[in-house]
């Protein structure tokens, strides 16, 4: 075995990874990463692979960048862990809490911190049932998500998704109702993108109503759908939603996991789409994947209320101190470069502008992008929009696969092929994308047909 078979091996034998069917690993075994810089992955056998995902939609400043690695190890020497439970903090905690609070929109300016996306959403599961409850309204604690969104894989976010695979292999909470997404290319049938719009914002009208309006305490949606397949829903829905939220006087949770700290070309999608949530998640880019960290970033009311009773909640990680010192120097890094502004002025629209030109393939129906999220339904006919029949997923995998044959990282979700690379990426980069894209896309076309 050469070295690199070797680690496969290992890794085949001793090593369980997340979402991952070991039949489609086929004999290789799983793809060895063994470095990173910049927007380029290098690979046990060698090859640089260029990553548009951003590993998983996280590492918004790109790979390799000295400055996170000298603030984790300042502070480890300084303070490498102390915990923020009873009425103990500390100085990376403070100061990051208080930077959240000036980047979030409205009066969002209270955070508590998670290790992750998922450990968040759990905290808002939670905190949701405690606030209405600490109102005097604990009926009040039916949480609607939506079906095909993504929340994370601990029970509670697992639960507030709506991903049926994850669902069926049981443990789903009660107490948690889900609407239809707002996915026109698939689901629109014969409604314009606007009709269809307002028809899956009014569900949630609909299934208040159903519930009971005063048994609903919260409403959490992504403001695009990430692991659904960047879903980007039409520009009726949202203010509809946002209109309905209101009336009921539900809160709302923006989960902005993956739609945070620039990835729309704003530091967060709820400002790209005027929405304003009670609470926002927030994970990933928040420390550019550099170190695991998480939180829920809470408005002034709920907050109160929250800090009004002992919210009985919270992680031994709860605002690392390391993970807190790394994503303070990812959000310095990024408003000294100024790479939210680079995505929504320059980068954002040319990589629009390449990935739109896609559209002409033969294979692709839809092409959806808002900033540096991005995804293409493929399809075999798309004056109908019409699905492939046969075993879906099936073209989007073979798509994926002829990708990673041409050192390019795109992720697919059924047939829809999706991209979320580095906020830094430069234009020859996303050249190089979009050539390496349509290059599988013709060699996923000549498969077809043999
Ligand atoms: N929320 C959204 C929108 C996500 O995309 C994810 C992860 O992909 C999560 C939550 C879960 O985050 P984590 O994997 O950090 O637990």
């Amino acid at each position: 075995n050469t070295p690199s078979e070797e680690l496969r091996r290992v890794d085949a034998a001793h090593h369980m990874h997340p979402f991952t069917n070991n039949s489609e690993l086929g004999d290789k075994g799983a793809r060895v990463v063994t470095r990173a810089s910049g927007c380029w992955l290098t690979d046990s056998d060698g090859n640089r692979i260029l990553d548009a995902m951003a590993g998983l939609w996280c590492v918004n400043i790109g790979y390799g960048r000295e400055e996170l690695a000298e603030a984790a190890k300042r502070q480890m020497l300084e303070l490498p862990y102390y915990n923020t439970f009873f009425q103990t903090s500390h100085v990376p905690a403070i100061a990051l809490a208080a930077r959240l609070a000036e980047l979030a929109p409205g009066d969002l300016n209270s955070v508590f911190f998670a290790g992750s996306g998922s450990e968040a959403n759990d905290t808002n599961l939670r905190m949701v049932r405690t606030y209405w409850q600490a109102k005097g309204q604990p009926d009040r604690n039916v949480i609607i998500g939506r079906w095909n969104g993504y929340h994370g894989s601990t029970v509670g976010a697992m639960s507030l998704g709506g991903m049926k695979g994850m669902h069926e292999q049981g443990g789903v909470l009660d107490g948690i109702e889900h609407i239809d997404q707002p996915n026109w290319w698939s689901e629109g049938g014969d409604m314009s993108p606007d009709e269809f719009g307002l028809e899956r914002a009014r569900q949630l009208e609909e299934k208040i109503l159903e519930i009971g309006a005063d048994r609903v305490a919260a409403f959490i949606a992504e403001p695009v759908q990430g692991a659904g397949g960047v879903i980007i829903a039409p520009d009726t829905y949202w203010p509809e939603i946002q209109r309905i939220v209101d009336k009921y006087g539900i809160l709302l949770i923006a989960d902005e996991v993956i739609c945070g700290f620039g990835r729309t070309g704003n530091w967060f999608a709820s400002q790209a789409l005027g929405l304003r949530p009670h609470i926002m998640t927030i994970a990933k880019g928040l420390s550019s994947g550099y170190q695991p960290i998480g939180g829920s970033i809470v408005c002034d009311e709920v907050a109160e209320v929250i800090g009004g009773v002992e919210f009985n909640h919270g992680y031994t990680y709860s605002g690392h101190p390391v993970a807190c010192a790394v994503a303070l120097e990812n959000l310095r890094i990024m408003e000294d470069e100024k790479i939210v502004e680079r995505v929504r002025d320059d980068t954002g629209p040319y990589l629009k502008e390449r990935f739109e030109s896609l559209g002409d393939h033969p294979l692709v129906g839809e092409v959806k992008i808002i900033g540096m999220m991005g995804s293409l339904a493929l399809t075999p006919n798309k004056a109908i929009r019409a699905p492939f029949t046969s075993d879906v997923g099936t073209v989007g995998f073979i798509c994926r696969e002829r990708c990673f044959a041409n050192n390019l990282i795109m992720r697919h979700v059924g047939d829809r092929m999706i991209i979320s690379p580095p906020l830094v990426i430069s234009r020859d980069e996303i050249d190089t994308l979009v050539e390496r894209a349509r290059l599988s896309l013709d060699e996923t076309l000549v498969a077809l047909q043999a």
